[in-house]
């Protein structure tokens, strides 16, 4: 594991617990700004799976690269329709049982295991692209480790449980990029891998969280991300 796969894997697993720890210590306030953040990291996310992980996924694994993009995207699909059916982004406001919040989290982990691929597999084409989607992965990691403990905590879950939730996610996260050192599957199609997941989590998961939602705070936010991903691109001179 290089010293930008570490830092970056610990960053992003900190991240998933401090999320937990807004919660688990009901530090509410900082819970204000999240819908904006989530929406701009909509943005941001999808604008890295389309404008880099997918072309950089075809010049890695040819014309397979756009399959496995998709047969990603759906198998996050079905894990989140069958297993993980109760999910959200954000607070969980209401009671749900003990079965839920385990396979929201089983549901979960296969998304967390991606973001680590993504980094490590962005880290395999530049240094610069490495740092893009650690960005777009850290962007999501607090609100991640945040829904997931308080979706275990209103299913009545202690706090260190739902402290040990969050700390599942940034542990798959590290076996993501470990794993994308020593398999060649993923070194191959890891890019393809992380564009469908990454397109899944950002389109499918956060935007949907905020369609009903007035104002122009949500939709400005969402072209933010995607326009800070072209500075942010050319800063890191991908
Ligand atoms: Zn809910
Ligand atoms: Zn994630």
């Amino acid at each position: 594991m290089t010293r930008a796969e570490l830092s970056y894997g610990l960053a992003a697993a900190a991240a998933n617990v401090l999320g937990a720890l807004a919660v688990t210590s009901r530090a509410t306030r900082s819970l204000k700004a999240l819908d904006a953040t989530l929406s701009f990291a909509a943005g941001f996310m999808i604008s890295v799976s389309l404008v880099d992980l997918f072309p950089d996924a075809i010049v890695a694994a040819g014309r397979w690269a756009p399959v496995m993009t998709l047969g990603s995207y759906v198998l996050v699909h079905l894990t989140q329709h069958t297993i993980g059916r109760h999910f959200h982004f954000g607070e969980e406001t209401h009671a749900v049982s003990e079965v839920v919040s385990l396979s929201a989290l089983v549901g979960l982990l296969m998304h967390t295991f991606v973001d680590g691929v993504a980094v490590a597999s962005g880290l395999r084409v530049s240094a610069g692209l490495g740092a893009l989607v650690f960005v777009a992965v850290l962007l999501h990691k607090f609100p991640e480790g945040l829904a997931i403990s308080s979706l275990f905590l209103a299913a009545g879950s202690t706090r260190a449980k739902a402290l040990a939730a969050a700390a599942a996610l940034g542990a798959t996260t590290m076996a993501g990029l470990l794993l994308t050192d020593h398999l060649e599957f993923l070194q191959t199609y890891g890019l393809a891998i992380s564009a469908g997941v990454t397109l899944y989590v950002g389109a499918s998961n956060l935007v949907p969280e905020f369609q009903d939602r007035s104002g122009l705070r949500i939709p400005l936010s969402f072209v933010a991300g995607c326009g800070l991903y072209f500075v942010a691109r050319s800063m890191a001179s991908v």
